[in-house]
């Protein structure tokens, strides 16, 4: 971007959320948008993470957009390069490609209040924008834990959502730290390459069984001549999954039955009852994500592989200490360590009308009104904001939910005539206060664990702690009067 261009929309991101927003707005009719990414190609979550085993966890034919179902998912649970593929496919049939900017990633973006309109600074230059709409992801930045000595490290260090694969793993000594979603995808995989693995296991996740099939041709050819039955199909998905909620959001005992199941599977796939007993966890069911895999127990039990319960204490040239005084020699370090959650990085580059960023004004613990705006900060639509996270469902609803809000809110700009919008702090209070209130009873918050949900105030500022259909009547149609309507520069709010 050479000169300064002003935009009516920028979007940031091309995640399934800065995508789906983009799409929206061309199936509006609205052309006059940018969507600015820091990488080289459009994907965010599908792209960045290419481990191997990389696959979803909720079943492809919910997990993927409502208006663009694909009836050719290979499997129930699609792999990375097939998703990947679905968001470029979108990406080109919706015409959005030419409005994307690539490699600009948004390094600050001001409020001017004088000007109504938001000052954004990219990698490759500056452009202004009446409305910033951030699609920047919850698991978008990898966390690395600060262990001492880690930078001494000679051998291969890297996160598995930046998996090195100049690197040959083949015949290498290993040392996998983390044990979340994303570790018991990639450790079955690279298990029979290695020479050895030891897994740094801090807290044991619950693992239920993966009911993983091959979609038949049969089934994708019906799919194709008959949606109304893909249709049908996703929502028995989506209907099954809500099922589940009263467990994790009303009674955690309602939850028991997912614990037998996942109880019987590790009796069965590990029968040493001194390593089952290091894999049971002891926190309630639900209160970490569960996990589901059929391959990553019996991986556990092969004689390369090492799980050690004691965490990482120190890292050395060529070793690892794990804090009961053990030493593993490895040639690599493969964190999955999860992501940067409760601290979005982006929240620290956004500054709102009084100057303060969004990270300042989060100190005591992020809140948006509808998981989407923020006092204080106007006509900013956050996707995928606080609250707004699943344990149970698609991800996908949440964001087409956000997306019918925030093109509401848009048409209201244009129906009033009005230049900006910034919701009112009691009404962010009083919805953040009702959905807090909501929070005690659920299995995140009395579940005994600790977790990427919970900030280091011990807040749940990720998780929404309901049916997913309530968010989506909460985000149904942006109501004016919770908000304050700016008019024209030389006009005063309407307060
Ligand atoms: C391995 C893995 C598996 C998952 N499986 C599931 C699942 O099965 N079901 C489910 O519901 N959810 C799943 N998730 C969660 C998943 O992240 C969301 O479902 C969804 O993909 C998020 O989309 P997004 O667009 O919000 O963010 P992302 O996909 O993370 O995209 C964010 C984009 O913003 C860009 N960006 C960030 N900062 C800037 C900046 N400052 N300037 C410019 N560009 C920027 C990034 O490069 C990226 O392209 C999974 C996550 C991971 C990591």
């Amino acid at each position: 971007m050479n000169r300064q261009t002003h935009h009516h929309v920028a979007i940031v991101g091309t995640g399934f959320a800065g995508l789906g927003m983009a799409i929206r707005l061309r199936q509006q009719g609205m052309t006059d948008f940018v969507v600015l990414e820091r990488a080289g190609d459009v994907g965010g979550t599908w792209r960045d993470n290419s481990y191997p085993g990389c696959a979803c966890d909720v079943p492809s034919h919910l997990y993927s957009f409502s208006f663009e179902l694909n009836p050719s998912w290979s499997r129930s649970y699609s792999g990375q390069q097939e998703i990947w593929d679905y968001l470029r496919r979108c990406t080109d049939s919706y015409g959005v490609r030419p409005h994307i900017r690539f490699h600009h990633e948004v390094l600050d973006a001001a409020w001017d209040h004088e000007q109504r309109r938001w000052r954004v600074r990219t990698s490759r230059g500056d452009l202004t924008c009446d409305v910033l709409v951030t699609g920047t992801g919850a698991l978008s930045d990898p966390a690395i834990p600060d262990i001492p000595g880690l930078d001494s490290f000679r051998g291969a260090v890297f996160h598995s959502a930046r998996w090195d694969h100049d690197y040959d793993i083949r015949n290498q000594r290993v040392a996998v730290v983390g044990t979340g979603a994303s570790a018991i995808q990639f450790v079955p995989q690279i298990q029979p390459a290695v020479t050895s693995l030891a897994i740094f296991q801090r807290t044991a996740p619950w693992i239920l069984p993966r009911t993983d099939r091959d979609n038949s041709g049969l089934k994708r050819k019906l799919y194709r001549s008959a949606p109304a039955l893909q249709k049908l199909a996703r929502a028995g998905i989506y209907w099954s999954r809500e099922l589940a909620v009263p467990g994790f959001a009303i009674n955690p005992r309602l939850l028991k039955i997912a614990e037998l199941m996942a109880r019987a599977q590790l009796r069965r796939q590990v029968p040493d009852p001194v390593l089952r007993a290091r894999l049971t966890p002891d926190y309630t069911i639900g209160c970490k994500r569960i996990l589901l895999s059929n391959d990553y127990l019996p991986t556990l039990m092969k004689p390369n592989v090492d799980v050690v319960t004691a965490g990482v204490a120190e890292v050395g040239p060529d070793w690892v200490r794990a804090a009961d005084g053990t030493r593993r020699e490895v040639d690599a370090i493969i964190f999955g360590t999860g992501f940067h959650v409760t601290d979005m990085p982006v929240a620290s580059r956004i500054r709102g009308r009084a100057g303060a960023t969004l990270a300042q004004t989060w100190s005591d613990g992020a809140q948006a009104h509808r998981g989407t705006t923020v006092a204080g900060f106007p006509n900013l639509f956050i996707l995928v904001g606080p609250n707004t996270g699943l344990g149970h469902s698609s991800m996908i609803y949440m964001i087409e939910s956000q997306l019918a809000y925030t093109l509401d809110a848009l048409r209201y700009l244009r129906r009033s005539g009005s230049t900006a919008v910034e919701v009112r702090p009691q009404a962010q209070a009083a919805y953040n206060d009702a959905l807090q209130s909501r929070m005690d009873r659920t299995v995140w918050n009395a579940g005994g664990c600790v977790s990427w949900y919970l900030d280091t105030q011990g807040r749940n500022t990720t998780v929404w702690p309901t049916f997913t259909w309530r968010f989506r009547q909460a985000t149904r149609t942006f109501r004016p009067q919770e908000y304050v309507v700016y008019e024209r520069i030389d006009e005063r709010a309407a307060a």
